[in-house]
């Protein structure tokens, strides 16, 4: 038996159901959140003043008194014990785009050579991991070497479960001794106040009453594959990389789109549910699970919440994802691409602002008067996107997602806006007739009849748009699968609360000093959204993103293409760029610099791990795997000789298996060459050399090492191919 067959055996039967039904441990009332420290444990645990106090900081965002600490400390190492918890940590979430802990028991000795379990208010409010290791794109080193981290009241701690134990996990952030921001979650926060200031400053203007605060909202539905692990440990590239940088295409691929929204295998679905479990357990609240395009793809979605809680929430669903896959023998890649020539994964990025009495601002009303207050906002949002295309790009850069942005599955680099028809119409209308309107007078006021109900996800969905009006939020599609998705958040609201000043200012100029009447406030109201959408204009576009028309039309508009991550992390520290971070008091100077640098940085670093792994690959896997071939085939041909015969075909496969060996050994060559410099010395410099010289030096690897893939006998070739990982469930 070849060894393939042997790994295939143990693939197919390693995931056996037990046979006993778990599923009433599935009660979602009183599992939802169990695992949470949230207002509910909260209110019945704390005295009364100190929880009103909590609360002012997590519904109002008051500054936390310090003085509560060691009560809500108590209260919180005490639910924590209830449950098995040794240990406590901040959880935050540096530059690297993942999480970061560490742990510290709570435990104490005390005099009788015993020990009891504390935990202060100081342990809770501050810690002091040492910050050295972490990314912080030269910060540190203008500043101090330490960074600390700060509770998170707004977040609720969690605790995390293990057979042998538990721990507690407390949101927080991270930033330098002299207040600089070292982490993802502050710029967030920072933003969020952005934009909820220049909203309530709209507001008033329309005189909406009693919103103290405006809330950015998120939900992202996350893909993802499953493999199975005996696998996923035969291809150092995906432990690597989390990618596959060698493999044909298969047979079959998704050509046939029979996986899409198919029934869920067994094993794949237990898998799911328990991770769902765990995720409410973690009041997570995921709602919507399926198939996706690719095969082995899936996608789950939560219920939208407030940003700073999304994203803490998207992270520990994808620390949950991976967790959990594996007591199923399953392995969760999170990687942007994991397969060529198979549909990679992305992680839309549904944004919407509401205020706290409720209101989804972009939520089109019922009345003339709301209707322009949507009209507004959202206008604020094609501004927004047209202005700083080249954030938005940025926000979304990373090697992985270079591999699937305009790969024809996923929406291009360009940075266009999908309204829907109608909407887009009414858009036009108000360009064409907004002087109109106060005479007329009429209906919506400006120059526009009443604005239709836009039915939530039109038929007309463009699933090709990078940036799409869905009836009530907009949807960014170009986030990727496995980042934060804090700075797309961080972005949206940053340029989102400029568009609104720039809006804002402009309503109050025009009804300065006039009397404010209704038939006054509408048409300035119009002919501000009418200015406003005839700059933004070139950023509508309805029609296919992925078509060649489309990149000739977006280049006629003067659309920015940022093809690559490189192209699109130069723009973060362009002037104007820096000045609007600054502006929003969202990221500093210093700070914008230092995700620069980590950024470039990190492309680089990857592209160095895929560098090095794609020569390890190819020197001790394929190559003595094709040379065996080779020498099979050489010995045939000796004996065949000897015994008088030709051989003309062995002759052929020889003589091509030959010549892909030669192709492959000049590749690695090359290649080595190419991985052996850096290419300069500051991170853009080595950056752009990792995406031209080595980056191609590696294809050209894996072409040779492809075209071998197809020829080598099965049994003698040392990787899993595309066909078994995608299709084994
Ligand atoms: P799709 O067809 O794109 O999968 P869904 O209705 O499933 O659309 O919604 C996708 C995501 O959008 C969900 O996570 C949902 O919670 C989120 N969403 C809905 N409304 C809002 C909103 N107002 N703000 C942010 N996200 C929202
Ligand atoms: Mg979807």
């Amino acid at each position: 038996m070849s060894k393939q067959t042997d790994y295939n055996v143990v693939a197919a039967t390693k995931y056996v159901a037990n046979g006993k039904r778990n599923a009433m441990t599935m009660d979602i009332e009183r599992i939802f959140g169990e695992n949470t420290f949230g207002l509910e444990e909260m209110k019945s645990r704390l005295p009364k003043s100190v929880f009103q106090s909590i609360l002012a900081t997590i519904e109002k965002g008051d500054p936390i008194d310090s003085n509560i600490a060691d009560t809500v400390a108590i209260a919180m190492k005490e639910w924590a014990v209830e449950r098995g918890v040794s240990h406590f940590t901040h959880w935050f979430q540096p530059l690297t785009g993942s999480t970061a802990e560490k742990h510290d028991s709570f435990i104490t000795p005390n005099k009788g050579g015993g020990a009891v379990a504390q935990f202060s208010g100081k342990d809770l409010i501050q810690g002091e991991p040492d910050a050295s290791s972490f990314p912080s794109g030269g910060l540190r080193a203008t500043f101090e070497a330490r960074g600390y981290t700060a509770w998170d009241p707004t977040s609720p701690a969690f605790v995390i479960e293990n057979q042998n134990g538990s721990y507690l996990a407390i949101p927080t952030a991270f930033a330098s001794w002299t207040g600089e921001a070292l982490d993802h979650k502050i710029p967030l926060l920072r933003s969020m106040q952005a934009v909820d200031k220049a909203a309530r400053r709209v507001l008033k203007l329309f005189g909406v009453k009693g919103v103290h605060r405006v809330m950015s909202t998120v939900g992202n539905e996350q893909e993802y594959f499953l493999v199975d692990e005996e696998y996923f440990y035969r291809r150092p590239d995906l432990i690597n990389t989390g990618r596959t940088l060698f493999g044909t295409k298969p047979p079959k691929g998704q050509e046939l789109d029979d996986h899409y929204f198919g029934s869920i295998p067994d094993r794949v679905l237990s898998c799911m549910l328990e991770t769902e479990k765990e995720l409410y357990r973690l009041g997570v609240p995921v709602k919507t699970r399926h198939n996706e395009v690719a095969p082995s793809q899936y996608e789950i979605a939560p219920i939208f919440e407030t940003s700073n809680i999304a994203a803490d929430h998207q992270q520990l669903t994808m620390l949950t994802l991976q967790r959990v896959a594996r007591k199923y023998g399953l392995v969760c890649l999170l990687h942007e691409k994991p397969f060529a020539g198979v549909n990679g994964s992305g992680k839309h990025n549904n944004w919407s602002i509401a205020t706290d009495t409720g209101m989804n601002l972009l939520e089109p009303g019922d009345t003339p008067h709301d209707n322009a207050q949507f009209l507004f906002f959202c206008a604020a949002v094609l501004l927004a996107v047209h202005r700083h295309q080249d954030l938005l790009r940025a926000a979304v850069a990373s090697a992985g997602n270079d591999h699937r942005l305009g790969a024809n599955e996923a929406p291009p680099a360009i940075m266009s806006v999908f309204l829907g028809e109608q909407l887009e119409d009414v858009f036009n209308q108000i360009v064409k007739g907004s002087t109109k309107s106060s005479k007329q007078g009429g209906l919506l006021g400006l120059g526009v009849p009443a604005l239709p109900h836009l039915p939530r996800h039109a038929g007309d969905r463009n699933r090709t748009s990078p940036f799409a009006f869905t009836g009530n939020k907009f949807e960014f599609r170009a986030v990727g699968s496995s980042q934060t998705v804090s700075m797309p958040n961080v972005i949206l609201n940053v340029i989102v609360a400029e568009a609104l000043d720039h809006m804002a200012a402009q309503l109050e100029k025009k009804l300065s000093g006039k009397k404010k009447n209704k038939q006054t406030f509408d048409s300035a109201v119009a002919s501000v959204i009418s200015g406003v959408i005839k700059e933004a204009k070139p950023i509508i576009f309805e029609g296919d993103n992925y078509s060649e028309e489309w990149h000739k039309e977006a280049e006629k508009r003067g659309l920015l293409n940022l093809r690559t991550t490189v192209d699109a992390f130069a723009t973060l520290v362009e002037k104007k760029n820096i000045g609007l971070f600054e502006k929003y008091e969202v990221l500093n100077k210093t700070e914008v610099h230092s995700r620069y640098e980590t950024w470039l940085e990190q492309y680089a670093t990857t592209l160095n791990i895929e560098a090095e792994t794609t020569l390890t690959m190819a020197r001790t896997m394929i190559m003595p795997a094709a040379v065996d071939y080779l020498n099979e085939l050489a010995d045939t041909l000796a004996s065949a000789s000897s015994a008088g015969l030709k051989l003309a075909g062995v002759q052929k496969m020889a003589k091509s298996v030959g010549g892909l060996v030669d192709k492959l050994h000049e590749g690695i060559g090359k290649l080595e060459k190419a991985a052996a410099h850096i290419g300069g010395d500051d991170a853009l410099a080595h950056a752009k050399y990792m995406r031209d010289k080595v980056l191609p030096a590696m294809a050209a690897v894996r072409d040779a090492a492809d075209e071998l893939e197809k020829i080598v006998p099965h049994d003698t070739w040392p990787l899993p191919t595309y066909t078994e990982i995608l299709f084994v469930k």
